[in-house]
This record gives C-alpha cells, structure tokens and sequence, in this order.
C-alpha cells in the first residue's frame, strides 16, 4: 500500500557516511529516516578485512556495517529497507519516491549514495557478467576453487581481491595498464610476497573469451599497450576492479556536479547546489574515498543540515 512518510530529515544510502549521518541527526532530535537501498552497509560488506577503521586493527567490512546499523537505531533513526527512485528537490518539503510504493518528503535531505563498480565496457565482459565475469571477489571468489583467474587494475580494490582471490584460485593474474600499482605500500609489498599472484605490466584486457553452453569464460585476450601484441590467458574467472564511479542517478540533473559526476559541494561543508539537500561520502569525494573519510562526511552533513534548519525555524 502507498503511504507519505514526512521527516525533518531524510538520509539516503547506508554506507559509513549514511550511518554516520543518522547518528548525528538522531542525537540533535531530528528523528531521521534512513532508507538503505539495494546495498545496505554499502561497499564495505563487499570486502573482507578493514584494517584502517579507527579503533579496530582489523575489523570484517560486513560486520563493522552491521554496527553502524545498530549504533544508528539505538540513537533513534529508523532505518528503512527501500530503494529511491525519484528525488525532487525544486520545492520544499522534498519528495522522494520509494520503490516500496512509499513517498518521503523531508525538510532536508543527506544524500550518501556512494559509488558503484566502473566496468571496462567490451561486450564481451557484458556478456559474461554473472558467468564468469565479476566485479565483487568476496561476492564471486568461492566459485573458482582451483582455477585461474584475472584480475584487472592496479588500485587497492585490485590489490586486495587478488590477494582475497588467492585463497581460492590456483593462480591469480594481476593485469594492469602500466608497470606501477596506486595502491597502498602494505599491500604491494603482501602482493609481490604472495606466490600465487602474478602481475602482467602494459596491458590492457581486450577480449573475453568462453563458452555459449554450458556459458563460461575460458580465457581472456589481453593487448600489451605499447606494441599491440596479443596474448591469450587462460582463465576461468575475470575480476574487473578499474575504480568506482558516484552514484549520482537521483541528482545528476538536478545538482551541480564536478569531475566527472561527483556531487560538488561548498568548500569546507556538505552544502550542495540546492539548499537543505546535502552530500556526504563517496558520492562527492574524488580526493580520499575511504571508509573513515566517509564516516567523517556524513558527521558533517547532519551537524550543516540540523544548523540550516534551525535558520529556516528562525
Ligand atoms: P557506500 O559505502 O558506497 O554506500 C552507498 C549506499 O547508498 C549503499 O548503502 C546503497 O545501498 C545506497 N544507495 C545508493 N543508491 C541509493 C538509492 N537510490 N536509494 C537508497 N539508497 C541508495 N575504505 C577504507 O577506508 N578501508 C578499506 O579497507 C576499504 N576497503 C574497500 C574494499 C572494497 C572492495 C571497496 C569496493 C571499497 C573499500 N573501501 C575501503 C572504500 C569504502 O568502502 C568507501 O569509501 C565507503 O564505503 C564509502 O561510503 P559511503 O557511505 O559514501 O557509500
Ligand atoms: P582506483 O584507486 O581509482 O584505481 C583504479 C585502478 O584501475 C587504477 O590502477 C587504474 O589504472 C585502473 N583503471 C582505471 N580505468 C581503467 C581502464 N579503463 N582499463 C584498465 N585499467 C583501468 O579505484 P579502487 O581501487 O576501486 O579504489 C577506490 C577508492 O576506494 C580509493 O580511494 C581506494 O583507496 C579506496 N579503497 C581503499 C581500500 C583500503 O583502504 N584498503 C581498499 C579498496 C578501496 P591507473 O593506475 O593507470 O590509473
């Protein structure tokens, strides 16, 4: 049945800076709603060890989320499992619509959304997504037990589901673009020690190669990028980890965006194009994107959004 929720404060995504959000909003009385989408806890439950969250060495990503969800609830927002749709911030009170069928409308908005997995873009990697091709190693990684497998990028998402990768695979093909990892220094150097893992240096993936049926990847085609030359791997899994992108879909029309879709905020603050709607996290930081940079985000949007509203209460 549809229904018309109102709140002073609507947070969107339930990532560290959505939690985060809610905590402080929840602790200023302005009883919050937060609605989750279709990842909650966001892209740290896709991972397995967090080992820089503050106050915790090493901590699993899915159970740090789980937490914050609680840590969120116990201050007093309600967390609700619904996917918005449709954001309309051009007259006040916002209106969200939820995949529910439920309409929120809000004083002001959080909007913590995230980023999403960037793909190559070759049809062949479209073709064999979910059959081989995947962008999510903790999601994937159990059903390549004793094959080979690629993995593309040289970040520390990369780094990290090659490592991850190994506790499965046979042997795991680092194939990266240039001869030099933007990972962190720990994690190279448990990369390079890791008997399993062999980097590929200058090359680029070209193909995805398999099998109709039963549908499966059997190998990929790689390019090296100086001299064109093609070489065949053979592989049953191709982890593609090349970055993320904001998730900006709710707002992409409607906010000022910058670098390539990131929500642009005021210097110094979560204030966005469009005043009472604020940004926080991943969806506007293309500088630092961690979990605790986050966290720290979502601290400062709900600190900006209780301070405006009290201004438009004067
Ligand atoms: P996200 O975590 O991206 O969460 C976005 C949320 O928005 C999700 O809950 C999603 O469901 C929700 N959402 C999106 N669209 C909608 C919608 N339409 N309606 C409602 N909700 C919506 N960082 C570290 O500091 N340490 C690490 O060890 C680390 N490891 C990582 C490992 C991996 C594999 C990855 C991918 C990232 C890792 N990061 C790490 C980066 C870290 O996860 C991110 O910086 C952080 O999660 C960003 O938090 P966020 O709250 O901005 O958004
Ligand atoms: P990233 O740091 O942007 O790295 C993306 C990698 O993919 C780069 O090496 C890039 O190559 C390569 N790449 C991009 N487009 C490509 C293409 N079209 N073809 C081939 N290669 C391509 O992304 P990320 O690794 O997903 O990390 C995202 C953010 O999350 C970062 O801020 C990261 O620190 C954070 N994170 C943190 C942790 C942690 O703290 N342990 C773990 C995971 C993620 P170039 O190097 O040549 O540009």
């Amino acid at each position: 049945m549809s229904e018309t929720r109102h709140t002073r404060v609507l947070i969107i995504g339930s990532g560290p800076a959505g939690y985060t959000a809610a905590v402080y909003a929840s602790r200023a009385m302005l009883e919050p709603i937060l609605v989750q989408g279709i990842e909650p806890g966001g892209q740290l439950t896709t991972t397995t060890e967090v080992e820089n969250w503050p106050g915790d060495t090493e901590v699993q990503g899915p159970d740090l989320m789980v937490r914050m969800e609680a840590h969120a609830k116990a201050m007093g927002c309600e967390v609700i499992g619904d996917i918005i749709t449709s954001l309309d911030t051009s007259a006040r009170p916002f209106t969200a619509k939820g995949d529910s069928g439920t309409t929120y409308t809000a004083d002001a908005v959080i909007l913590c959304t995230g980023a999403r997995a960037k793909w190559l873009g070759l049809p062949s990697e479209d073709a064999f997504k979910g059959f081989g091709v995947s962008a999510c190693a903790t999601c994937d990684g159990f059903f390549y037990r004793g094959q080979e497998i690629v993995v593309i990028g040289g970040g520390n998402t990369a780094v990290e589901e090659a490592l991850f990768l190994t506790n499965f695979a046979s042997k795991v093909t680092l194939i990266h673009r240039r001869d030099e990892l933007r990972a962190e220094k720990i994690l190279i150097d448990r990369l390079m020690k890791n008997p399993k893992i062999e980097p590929l240096w200058h090359h680029v993936l070209e193909e995805v190669v398999g099998t109709d049926s039963p549908k499966g990847v059997e190998a990929v085609r790689v390019k090296h990028v100086d001299t064109g030359e093609i070489t065949e791997i053979a592989c049953k899994g191709v982890f593609v980890a090349i970055g993320h992108a904001p998730a900006n879909e709710l707002v992409k029309d409607t906010l000022d965006l910058h670098h390539g879709g990131y929500v642009k905020v005021e210097a110094g603050s979560t204030r966005t194009s469009v005043p009472g709607v604020f940004a926080a996290g991943d969806l506007t930081d293309h500088v630092y994107r961690q979990a605790v940079t986050s966290a720290g985000m979502g601290c400062m949007a709900a600190l900006d959004a209780e301070r405006w509203l009290a201004e438009q209460d004067d």
